[in-house]
């Protein structure tokens, strides 16, 4: 069955919007943490494209067979217990792409857990990238997106997943009287964590947001910026992780959420002019922010690395 408490509405709104504009694409990378609802919005999609009303319903004959795992045209590889992905399982799940649809409008084949494939059926996985069937809709997930699978990645569009602990924990700091606004963002920032927004409040993290975002993203001249915060890499992950977040509201906002889901509703203007860009450059950008971290958690050419990052955010 689906857990529709696991579904990810702005993923879902972006789909409904994509197909009304006839623009949804084949291929779907959905990336985030383990158990943050990927799965579970990869079959939501796959009503959604399928639904005889057009909007993943829940209760016409394909939805529900959707969700009771026995729709004919709707596959779904891997599982959490998988040591890996093997190319006979790749092959076998290929082999139905090319056939006629029993009853689907769309065949969906879902693959969980890609960074579990061999090398081999990653390449045969890529063949069916490259040359897609007609009508088919192809929806893998990883938590793991720094896995070497670059030539997968580049032919799928990313969609990028927050844990879902946040709204919880968002809750919690407003029964403790922390504004709405500061709660979602200090959850978000912390990746859901209780104890890690606690910290963040004696931090006054709150109050060095707007500068942080000011800087990094507006200010291309922020060499002092840039130098000041690139002295302690603690404070240069923390900015960054502030930027995730921030780039979580533009795609949020982009895919039709209400301002009042945002945690940066008091940068909605900044918020706004990023929306501007397209869904692959803002995906870029996140992918540029998540490996600058990657490299100042290391401690590795901090200043030169996040110099290089507020070049890329400008050029895309
Ligand atoms: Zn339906």
């Amino acid at each position: 069955m689906i857990n529709s408490a696991q579904i990810n509405a702005a993923v879902m709104e972006r789909f409904k919007r994509l197909i009304a504009n006839h623009r949804l694409a084949h291929a779907y990378l959905l990336v985030g943490p383990k158990d943050v609802g990927k799965t579970q919005t990869a079959l939501s999609l796959a009503q959604l494209v399928n639904c005889e009303k057009g909007i993943a319903c829940g209760e016409c004959a394909a939805c529900q067979k959707i969700a009771a795992g026995n729709h004919p045209d709707v596959h779904v590889l891997g599982n959490d217990e998988m040591e890996s992905i093997k190319i006979e399982e790749i092959r076998f799940l290929l082999s139905r792409a090319h056939l006629m649809a029993y009853e689907a409008k769309t065949k969906v084949f879902i693959i969980r857990n890609i960074e579990l494939m061999t090398m081999e059926a990653a390449n045969a996985l890529l063949k069916t990238l490259e040359e897609p069937a007609g009508s088919t809709l192809m929806i893998l997930t990883t938590s793991v997106p720094e896995v070497n699978l670059d030539t997968i990645k580049s032919r799928c569009h990313i969609i990028q997943f927050f844990p879902s602990s946040v709204n919880r924990v968002a809750k919690l700091l407003m029964d403790e009287g922390i504004k709405n606004d500061d709660a979602h963002f200090l959850a978000v920032y912390s990746e859901g964590c209780l104890g890690k927004s606690r910290k963040l409040i004696e931090q006054e993290m709150i109050l060095q947001r707007p500068r942080i975002i000011n800087e990094m993203l507006f200010n291309r001249q922020n060499d002092n910026f840039i130098k000041e915060i690139s002295g302690d890499p603690q404070v240069a992950s923390q900015a960054l992780r502030l930027l995730l977040s921030f780039f979580r509201d533009v795609i949020l906002f982009k895919s039709g959420v209400s301002k009042t889901e945002l945690i940066h509703q008091d940068c909605l203007g900044e918020v706004e002019k990023f929306a501007g860009r397209g869904f692959e450059d803002l995906a870029l950008i996140i992918r540029q922010i998540v490996q600058t971290k990657e490299l100042v958690d290391e401690k590795l050419n901090i200043k030169m690395s996040l110099s290089l990052l507020r070049e890329h955010i400008w050029a895309n």
